[in-house]
């Protein structure tokens, strides 16, 4: 019987940084993926990443083949594109990533750390015991072999697949799906250009409900005349393909004449708060089967990193101290919900919001400067959102009689604010839990209702 203290599945950003922070605790851990060692950290992804992130986790910033670029700001474009957000500032600046590069590098910490690698092997569902995740049950994908392997802690660290957490029996209190509307799905591919970008420092996003119903698409500039250039479509909206709907209208642009297809390929990001827990006994979930993606903009890098940090920090204690309970795992839920979570629930109020508003209405919005450049910055690095609304233009909308677009605009910023409060007090043990959670649901089964159904 193979036994470890903890076993991770997943090599992704989540799983490595988790595995790096045990293994240099001097824990055993098992890091599985079924990927071969050298295709882990091939994602598909915008590689965008903001230099706050490498500040926080102490890592030093991408360079060399890694670094594909320096991002100082986010260019913003309402559907009419008349209107563009031009943002900078510390939350915005970052870098754009060779992705597979830098997954590399993390699984080198972690390996390097003292972490076992078993690549390969496909993970197909947890092993429960007493109401316990004690292991995960697998297969090598070269052999068809099936094995079994035992950890005191089971980390799902899967991405969107979550395997472990979907095949988790109810009686576990985790929640084991996420609905379609809170997924987003994408198709993005890298090309280069004939001729250069404008401002190729800028990533630029482009919201448009008839182009990316319930998404955005994108292009990011890296060097070389490379972009990454991708669209996102809520998934309850599949009637809109990604992929066509990127060739159609934007692929189509005269940029990209005659350009040259790099890599391609498709993905779904979970673009909701975090899991209201994020714990059960004897298992984790961090990065996106955990839900810890940034809600607007889809970015998943950097907190899935924090997620692996934190969890790892924690689960190195209760290991110590013999406790792999809910109640030992619990501190995850605590600094993760109290400082990144508090940020993405408030946050996913905003994205409900701005799902269930008409391009006209964007387009007005960003126009009257109902919502400012300097709103949208606070917003995307987590602060709470404000408005400004000025008298003129509160008499204007009046005019034009949406004074009920002005009112949504003024509940969502109430709402957001009432569920970072929330979880600045999340429960210090799971005995609150259930009514913590019900507040929440109440207020996001509110916040869908009345923006979504207008
Ligand atoms: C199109 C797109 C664009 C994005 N753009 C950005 C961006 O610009 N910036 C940003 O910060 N974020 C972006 N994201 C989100 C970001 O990529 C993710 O949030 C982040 O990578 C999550 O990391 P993770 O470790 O949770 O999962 P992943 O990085 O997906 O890693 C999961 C790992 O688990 C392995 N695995 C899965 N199932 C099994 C199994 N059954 N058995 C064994 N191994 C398994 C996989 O092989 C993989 O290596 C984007 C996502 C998509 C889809």
């Amino acid at each position: 019987m193979e036994m470890y203290d903890v076993i991770i599945v997943g090599a992704g950003t989540a799983g490595c940084m988790a595995a790096k922070v045990l293994a240099s605790e001097g824990f055993e851990v098992c890091l599985i993926d079924r990927k071969d060692k050298q295709r882990i950290g091939d994602k598909v992804c915008g590689d965008a990443v903001g230099k706050h992130h490498f500040d926080n986790l102490g890592l030093p910033y991408p360079s060399g083949d890694e670094k594909e670029g320096d991002i100082t700001g986010v260019k913003v474009y309402s559907p009419d594109k008349r209107t563009i957000f031009k943002i900078s500032g510390y939350g915005l600046t970052g870098f754009m990533i060779n992705r597979y590069l830098f997954g590399q590098r993390l699984l080198r910490y972690a390996i390097d750390s003292g972490a076992e690698l078993k690549d390969g092997i496909h993970v197909s569902k947890p092993i429960i015991k007493d109401g316990y995740v004690i292991g995960v049950s697998a297969r090598r994908l070269k052999t068809g072999e099936k094995i079994e392997l035992f950890g005191r802690v089971t980390v799902d660290a899967s991405g969107v697949s979550a395997v472990i957490r979907r095949k988790l029996p109810s009686t576990m209190g985790v929640d084991v799906n996420v609905e379609p509307e809170d997924l987003v799905v994408c198709y993005r591919e890298i090309r280069k250009l004939r001729r250069g970008i404008e401002e190729s420092e800028f990533c630029e996003i482009y919201l448009s409900q008839r182009i990316a119903p319930g998404g955005y698409y994108w292009i990011f500039p890296k060097t070389e005349g490379r972009v990454n250039v991708g669209l996102g479509v809520s998934q309850t909206r599949r009637e809109a393909n990604p992929k066509i709907q990127l060739y159609k209208n934007v692929i189509s642009e005269p940029l990209f004449e005659s350009s040259e297809i790099i890599d391609s390929g498709g993905g779904i990001v979970p673009t909701r708060r975090p899991l209201d827990s994020l714990v059960g006994n004897g298992v984790v979930f961090i990065g996106d089967s955990g839900c810890q993606v940034n809600p607007i903009h889809g970015g998943g890098i950097g907190p899935s990193m924090m997620g692996g940090k934190i969890s790892g920090e924690v689960i190195s204690e209760a290991l110590e101290k013999g406790d792999v309970s809910i109640d030992a795992l619990w501190p995850i839920n605590v600094r993760f919900m109290e400082s990144y979570g508090l940020k993405q629930a408030g946050l996913d109020i905003f994205r409900i919001f701005l799902q269930g508003l008409t391009d006209e209405e964007l387009n007005y919005g960003m126009k009257y400067q109902l919502i400012t450049e300097e709103d949208v910055l606070k917003a995307s690095i987590g602060e709470e959102i404000r408005l400004n609304i000025s008298e003129v233009a509160r008499r204007f909308l009046a005019g034009l009689k949406r004074i009920g677009f002005l009112n949504s605009l003024r509940r969502m910023a109430g709402m957001s604010r009432e569920v970072r409060e929330l979880y600045r007090h999340y429960p210090s043990s799971p005995d609150e839990f259930s009514e913590w959670r019900r507040r929440v649901m109440e207020i996001f089964s509110l916040a869908k209702s009345s923006f979504w159904k207008r």
